[in-house]
């Protein structure tokens, strides 16, 4: 079989973390990989194909339209332009800098990130609007006030657990954009578990939820997903891949528009509660071993950074002889080298999402090793 990584020499890892993109993002499974391989076979039209694969995923999500990008981050870039777009009655292509510089987003403060970039290097402003230190509650009139003429969209993260809390609810933001005709975007991109969100944001009324393909999904890493409104997706579809214009610089290869699909359609099919059940198993397992420990104190996190409804293991570090630093360190010089991270706080996850078959016991038997070693020590 064939090993990229052995023959480039490249160590490979194990991921205790999250799917990290700087790490790969997820594994994909023998499954979508062949329906990758299968689309790499043949030539087709890619609109045809496209449409295709639109359409099935817009049936399969219970939404009225999808469109394949190529990553989340790409899905805000298009649909700012095709806000814009939207807002002129005509393709991009016809506007001038100016008009497309006048128009605005809006962004709550906090919420800013650095994937909302996107929405600036389309030459449109993101207007922050809500600081996160306000004393008074969130209401509709603090977004009313904030809508101009110029505003093409309000874009809204979702379910982050570092969210601010004094962030309005998504029915609120929904009503004051429906009354002024503005389209809500909210970036779900890390918001998979649940599957539910490729389209229970849009059923509450948002024009389109953009997800990333390469996290948790479990499809091609350089992959995204936009669901919603059929009226803005369409928009999208005129401005983006294969057309010229913007849309050409997000080329989307048919392998990774097949392995996007067979990815959704398996998550589709997956039990979910099994799924759950195993995941707090493994969450559990680890905090039986660890019960005695004198150097780790097991707990149970949840949710996990990203907000999803999904349990972590954190090891606190109870021993006054290591800390969580030289134990990250020690984790990476594993045979496999084991990546995990801290957030801050003195000890370490352990996430179940992202590891494979038999992986645990590795970071299992590797954390025990540190803890003798480290015992020995005092
Ligand atoms: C990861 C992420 C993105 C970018 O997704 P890509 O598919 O990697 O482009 C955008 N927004 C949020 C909130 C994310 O977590």
């Amino acid at each position: 079989m064939i090993d990229i990584y052995k023959e480039l020499k490249i160590p490979t890892m194990i991921n205790a973390y999250a799917a990290f993109t700087v790490l790969g993002g997820s594994c994909m499974n023998d499954t979508t990989i062949e329906y990758m391989a299968s689309a790499s076979r043949e030539y087709v039209d890619i609109r045809d194909f496209q449409k295709s694969l639109h359409e099935r995923i817009a049936e399969m999500t219970k939404n009225e339209a999808s469109y394949i990008c190529p990553g989340a981050m790409a899905g805000i870039y298009l649909a700012t332009y095709a806000a814009v777009a939207r807002k002129y009655g005509k393709n991009v292509r016809y506007l001038s800098k100016d008009q497309i510089s006048k128009c605005e987003v809006l962004a709550f403060k906090g919420q800013r990130n650095p994937y909302d970039r996107a929405i600036e290097q389309t030459g449109v402003r993101t207007v922050d609007f809500m600081y996160p230190n306000m004393w008074d509650a969130p209401n509709a009139s603090h977004l009313e006030h904030s809508i101009t003429e110029n505003t093409v969209a309000i874009y809204v993260l979702a379910g982050a657990r570092n969210v601010f809390p004094t962030y309005m609810p998504l029915e609120e933001i929904i009503h004051v954009a429906n009354t002024r005709n503005i389209p809500v975007f909210v970036d779900a991109a890390a918001q998979i578990p649940p599957i539910e969100t490729l389209w229970k944001y849009n059923q509450m009324g948002a024009t389109i939820t953009l997800a990333s393909g390469g996290k948790d999904l479990g499809g091609p890493q350089a992959t995204g997903l936009i669901t919603g409104s059929k009226e803005f997706i369409n928009i999208i579809v005129e401005h983006g891949f294969p057309n010229y214009g913007i849309g050409r610089m997000f080329k989307i290869g048919r392998e990774s528009m097949a392995g996007i699909y067979a990815a959704i359609k398996q998550y589709l099919e997956m039990d979910s509660e099994e799924y759950n059940r195993r995941m707090e198993d493994e969450v559990a397992y680890i905090g039986e071993v660890f019960n005695d420990s004198k150097i780790f104190k097991y707990e149970r996190d949840f949710p996990n950074e990203s907000g999803q409804p999904v349990p972590r293991a954190f090891l606190e570090i109870i021993s006054t002889q290591t800390d969580c630093i030289e134990i990250i360190e020690l984790l990476k010089r594993n045979s496999k080298p084991i990546i995990t991270m801290s957030e801050g706080r003195n000890g370490i996850f352990v996430n179940p999402m992202t590891l494979r078959t038999g992986e645990l016991e590795i970071v299992i038997s590797a954390l025990k090793k540190i803890e003798s070693e480290i015992l020995l020590r005092s």
